[in-house]
């Protein structure tokens, strides 16, 4: 890039040098005695179309079009170059700060001071090759003058073209294709403005109100394109904003949401760094996006958010609506730092609002394309797409709640009978080889009697959460029904399965559960037994399980794990005896 710094500022250079000398010889040559009431009325028109055309300019790609050119050949026509290079200087320079008062529209500086010199440079040289080619032709009358406005507008989009070919090609480096759109209508501009001018020329001879009329139908047929390409935009805009909803309604968890959200908005707004953040605004700490897109050389770390030392930002935020800072380095309303601030000119931050509360913000952040395109009435696409990512969120959050309360016991969190009845017929209908193991607590009903039946559920919640601490992710832990608890254990042989559930005996053991002044004690007792060895359908698994349970364990005493054992005892259907395979 730095590379190209030079030549591009020697272009410029050439250009305000030969500005100056083509205004320097307009300035002393121009005839201005020649222009009586009516030249200066027909001027004064003139000087209000153009700024009016310039204040809806139509975008097309990254070109903007308007039909000036229309007045300007007509003016060189009847007034001569000299006159039109003054008017035109006078006219882009009102142009330029009428729009930048009245229409807040952010002023480019840079491509404005572009646009002054090219365009005298625009006039003038056109105009002078067109003399030098009609001298040569030596056409008169009415077919002559139709030539030359066919000549001039030709030569001045020409010029035209070629000099915003130079200026982008010597900025950025590399050769910028014109678009298929863009040429298409640089045609209908020469086109348009040549019937026009020609149109013009001929009512300016008829009559001065004529002229006024013809005035006024260019300055219709440019607002006409100008709101055709504004629905147009407005049209696709729409298009890629129910995508990206429906992208974000269908789109996996939360970061998947975000990520899809991202990336879908590149589609849209031209921004360098985008990104999610979701927080806690009680609690004071760094976040980081949840998902993000931009330069390759931002990394995370340097688009974190100090919630407490960013407090200003925050409070912007607070506030619920989108915030727009068109300057982030002045602004006194935020406070950025680091890598981030270095690549961002502009930045857009829409909170995401859940239940009155902000729980996010989507930071969207650029240069020079994003100031323009915020221009473009960007605050509704982002609050819409805020509110949906909040719906989406409050959506999912409710869809897990409810998966939750489909599948867990209210008690103990654990899965409830459903799951552990789909669980074990979906391990055995894939063949998969699993260990049960089926607790009951000792002695429960006198607990209950003792303590009361609230005492007795606080026991049922700490031995779940024992069970959940003592156990791997696949493991699956359900309430079986009463004061019973079964996990499954997958791909898991009964031998390690007893070690699991003999730990977790132990620690309901150890457990002391204060009421009042007195220390509760609590056991339980367990029985294992494993698919396929034990059983080859459902019920005979969780039978054999429950039979060891009952005959081995509370029999023998409780507080204790047993496996059964078909082999060693048939009648009894367990093994109880052998202290390997029966604690206790
Ligand atoms: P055993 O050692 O033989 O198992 O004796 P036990 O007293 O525990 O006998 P049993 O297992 O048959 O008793 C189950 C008792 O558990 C009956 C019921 O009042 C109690 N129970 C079942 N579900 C709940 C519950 O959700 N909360 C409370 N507090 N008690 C429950
Ligand atoms: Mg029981
Ligand atoms: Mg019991």
């Amino acid at each position: 890039m730095k590379k190209n710094k030079i030549p591009h500022s020697i272009f410029r250079l050439f250009l305000y040098i030969f500005t100056g000398y083509i205004l320097f010889h307009c300035i002393s040559d121009a005839n201005f005695k020649d222009i009586d009431l009516q030249g200066f009325v027909l001027l004064i028109i003139s000087l209000t179309a153009c700024i009016a055309m310039r204040t809806m300019v139509i975008d097309v790609g990254k070109m903007s079009l308007d039909f000036t050119d229309t007045l300007t050949v007509f003016l060189i026509i009847v007034f001569g170059v000299e006159i039109s290079v003054i008017f035109e200087l006078i006219s882009l320079v009102i142009s330029f700060i009428f729009i930048d008062i009245h229409i807040k529209k952010r002023l480019n500086l840079s491509r404005h001071l572009f646009n002054i010199p090219m365009f005298i440079i625009n006039i003038y040289l056109s105009a002078k090759i067109a003399e030098d080619i009609l001298r040569h032709i030596n056409l008169s009358g009415f077919a002559g003058k139709i030539v030359a406005f066919l000549l001039i507008m030709l030569l001045y989009i020409l010029v035209n073209i070629t000099f915003i070919q130079i200026e982008s090609t010597l900025k950025s480096g590399k050769y910028n294709r014109m678009s298929h759109e863009a040429r298409g209508m640089i045609i209908t501009n020469y086109i348009v403005s040549t019937m026009v001018s020609i149109t013009l020329y001929i009512a300016y001879q008829y009559s001065e109100y004529a002229c006024v009329l013809v005035i006024g139908n260019l300055i219709i047929i440019q607002y006409s394109i100008y709101l055709f390409k504004k629905l147009q935009a407005k049209n696709e805009a729409i298009k890629t904003l129910l995508k990206i909803t429906e992208d974000i309604v269908k789109y996996g968890d939360f970061r998947d949401k975000c990520k899809h959200l991202i990336i879908s908005l590149k589609e849209l707004i031209p921004y360098t760094v985008c990104a999610v953040y979701t927080f806690d605004i009680e609690n004071d700490a760094v976040v980081y996006p949840v998902a993000y897109n931009g330069n390759e050389d931002i990394d995370i770390g340097e688009m974190m958010f100090n919630i407490s030392e960013t407090g200003k930002t925050i409070r912007t935020l607070m506030e619920g609506k989108v915030y727009i800072s068109k300057n982030v380095d002045k602004d006194q309303k935020i406070r950025i730092t680091g890598k981030l601030l270095q690549v961002s000119e502009v930045m857009i931050f829409a909170p995401i609002i859940i239940k009155g509360k902000i729980s996010g913000v989507i930071m969207i952040s650029g240069g020079r394309e994003l100031s323009e395109f915020v221009d473009n009435g960007i605050q509704e696409i982002i609050s819409i797409l805020s509110n949906q990512m909040a719906l989406a969120i409050e959506n999912d959050t409710f869809y897990r709640s409810m998966q939750m309360q489909a599948n867990r016991d209210t008690l103990t969190r654990l899965y409830n009978r459903r799951v552990f009845d789909r669980e074990i017929e979906n391990l055995i209908e894939s063949e998969t080889p699993f260990s049960l193991v089926m607790y009951d607590v000792d002695n429960f009903k006198t607990v209950n009697d003792n303590y009361g039946h609230l005492i007795g559920d606080e026991v049922l919640k700490s031995i779940s959460d024992i069970i959940m601490k003592s156990i791997r992710k696949t493991d699956i832990p359900c309430r079986f029904g009463g004061e019973e608890i079964a996990i499954i254990f997958k791909d898991l042989s009964k031998e390690d399965a007893l070690i699991i559930s003999e730990r977790i005996r132990e620690r309901v053991e150890e457990m002391n559960i204060k009421v009042g002044e007195e220390n509760l004690k609590i056991t339980i007792s367990g029985g294992i037994a494993s698919y396929p060895e034990d059983g080859n359908e459902k019920n005979s698994v969780i039978d054999n399980a429950d039979t060891v349970l009952y005959k081995e364990c509370k029999e023998r005493g409780r507080n204790r794990v047993c496996v059964f054992n078909r082999g060693i005892n048939k009648e009894a259907g367990a093994d109880c005896r052998d202290k390997q395979s029966c604690s206790q």
